[in-house]
């Protein structure tokens, strides 16, 4: 009997579920050799026109594409096109033809390696994924020059496809009434064929090692976890029907109301962002047409790490994150590592009450390296997008003056040093009682306020978050918490300080019309949330 649900994990590129069978997609190479060349100028020629044909073909992708997909998406093909039109990359390979005297194909090859290894060595993700770029426009020109057509995908009924890599072409070629989800060995999440998997609303996992004989087997992939299920069991399959049937009233949903401004029909209007805590989570906010961050948790690039996450890859994450997001703002908070967020490697001590214990920016204001460090890194990323820096914790004044004079330092030593950043906006969490009583005070500091109404309730009621038998007791509904929101929005806006409800509470649709008669300007909530509040803010009386 057949092995039954076996499991690949890889990273999600665009979240969906797919339940269909598979088609393994060979990809040859083309069997590229080195040939002496007999007329090396022949071979010059022989390369140049095929580098004209590549870039016509690469012109009618790019009108294809800005159609299908839009332009902001499309323009890959254009800078494939100007990369080829670059005199560096056709004079290496021309040089490399007289030099060496090879045949073109080899020529291009070489060369194309040679360009994609330099992408690849780089630290930066994105750049990194600049590599497959490289790849893509070496294996046009060869294909041209081997008289092979690309980009020809002939699929007669729709499936589940996999492949070693996909280009950015052979993605914008993909029919997508006949591809359920794609799935991929190699390729990142930043690469140009993600990210018009994205815009082509195709389920799409990369990074997956999945075995040679799939061909033609039953899958289901779950494009949100990142998986690829090969045979799955009647049980596995009845789960995903059911995530499936959810997902498409979900998507359906996200057909009528995209594009949409969250406006009452009275003319009352808030933004609605989204909460995450990953960069992978970008894609989910993007889908469900988040207006920007509300919240991203950065603890969890600490949690998931063995040790301090380095100044690098926390620019990597938030730049990941505010290209991602393309312009829209995007609100970062530093790390609120402590109470039921535990990393070892901090090793911070036991307490008796570590709600109530050393936490976010308490650690923040002692460990100066581990703030400055993450400081850095959010003010470098801010070049790349709209990033506002958030603070978790706050109880006072002084605690915000002593976080000021700390960035002002942070950007005084970029500065010195000669390192490229951007000013960002401050803003804190109000999730402390005393946070809200001092809100006149404190919205005469920052430039915005982000409600966290989960720990604003615990606090206020004295109400452990983390112990089911309070449950009852903790309650963001009482009116001790909803006082105080009010409090806190007046007095931001008197002092010209936005203010966001971050908390789990912003997401309760019996909640979204007081929000908005309250004047909340932003509900930033799980990504999956938006679409429904939106249609109820749409459909208010
Ligand atoms: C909150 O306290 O409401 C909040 C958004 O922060 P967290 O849930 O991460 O503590
Ligand atoms: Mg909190």
């Amino acid at each position: 009997m057949e092995k039954q649900n076996q499991v690949f994990q890889g990273k999600n590129v665009y979240g969906g579920i797919a339940i269909g069978s598979i088609r393994l997609l060979s990809q040859s190479e083309g069997g590229i050799r080195r040939i002496q060349a007999r007329d090396v100028e022949a071979e010059v020629v022989r390369f140049t026109e095929a580098r004209e044909q590549a870039k016509e073909q690469l012109s009618r992708l790019y009108e294809k594409a800005k159609q299908e997909v839009g332009e902001h998406e499309a323009a890959v093909f254009e800078v494939h096109r100007m990369m080829l039109d670059g005199v560096d990359f056709a004079d290496s390979i021309t040089k490399m033809i007289r030099a060496q005297e090879v045949n073109a194909e080899y020529a291009v090859a070489h060369t194309g390696e040679e360009f994609a290894a330099v992408f690849e060595s780089m630290e930066d993700d994105y750049m990194k994924a600049r590599s497959e770029d490289m790849r893509d426009i070496a294996s046009r020109v060869i294909a041209i020059l081997q008289g092979r057509k690309t980009e020809e995908l002939r699929l007669d009924e729709p499936v589940i496809l996999l492949a070693d890599r996909l280009t950015p072409g052979e993605t914008v070629q993909l029919d997508k009434t006949k591809i359920l989800a794609v799935v991929t060995r190699h390729g990142s999440v930043y690469s140009h064929a993600a990210i018009l998997a994205r815009a082509m609303n195709i389920p799409a996992v990369m990074g997956v090692d999945f075995p040679e004989d799939v061909d033609g087997k039953s899958a289901i992939v779950d494009g949100y976890e990142g998986v690829l299920y090969v045979e799955p069991d009647d049980a596995l399959r009845t789960k995903y029907r059911n995530r499936k049937n959810e997902d498409e009233k979900q998507k359906h949903l996200l057909m009528e109301l995209k594009g949409k401004d969250n406006v009452t029909p009275d003319g009352k209007r808030i933004d609605l962002f989204a909460n995450i805590g990953s960069v992978s989570d970008v894609a989910d906010a993007v889908t469900n047409d988040a207006g920007g961050i509300g919240l991203f948790r950065s603890e969890f690039l600490y949690l998931e790490a063995e040790d301090y996450p380095d100044e690098e890859k926390q620019l990597q994450a938030y730049r990941a994150v505010a290209e991602g997001m393309e312009g829209k703002p995007v609100v970062i908070r530093t790390m609120d590592i402590g109470a039921d967020k535990q990393a070892n490697y901090f090793k911070l001590d036991k307490e008796e009450n570590p709600a109530m214990g050393y936490r976010g920016i308490r650690i923040c204001l002692e460990r100066k390296d581990i703030f400055q460090t993450q400081l850095r890194a959010l003010y470098r990323a801010a070049r790349y997008g709209r990033i506002s820096i958030l603070f978790p914790m706050i109880t006072s004044v002084e605690e915000v003056r002593e976080i000021k004079k700390i960035t002002g330092e942070v950007k005084a030593e970029l500065e010195r040093e000669g390192i490229p950043y951007k000013d960002a906006p401050l803003g804190i969490m109000i999730e402390t009682p005393a946070a809200a009583l001092m809100s006149e005070e404190l919205a005469q500091e920052v430039d915005f306020f982000s409600i966290g109404t989960n720990d604003l309730t615990q606090y206020t009621l004295a109400a452990d978050r983390q112990n089911a038998k309070l449950e009852r007791l903790y309650d963001p509904h009482h009116p001790a918490i909803l006082k105080m929101i009010q409090m806190v929005v007046e007095n931001g806006h008197k002092h010209h300080c936005r203010v966001g409800i971050c908390g789990e509470l912003g997401a309760d649709l019996t909640m979204t019309k007081i929000f908005l008669e309250l004047g909340v300007d932003e509900l930033s909530v799980n990504p999956p949330m938006i679409l429904k509040i939106r249609e109820k803010i749409l459909s208010m009386d």
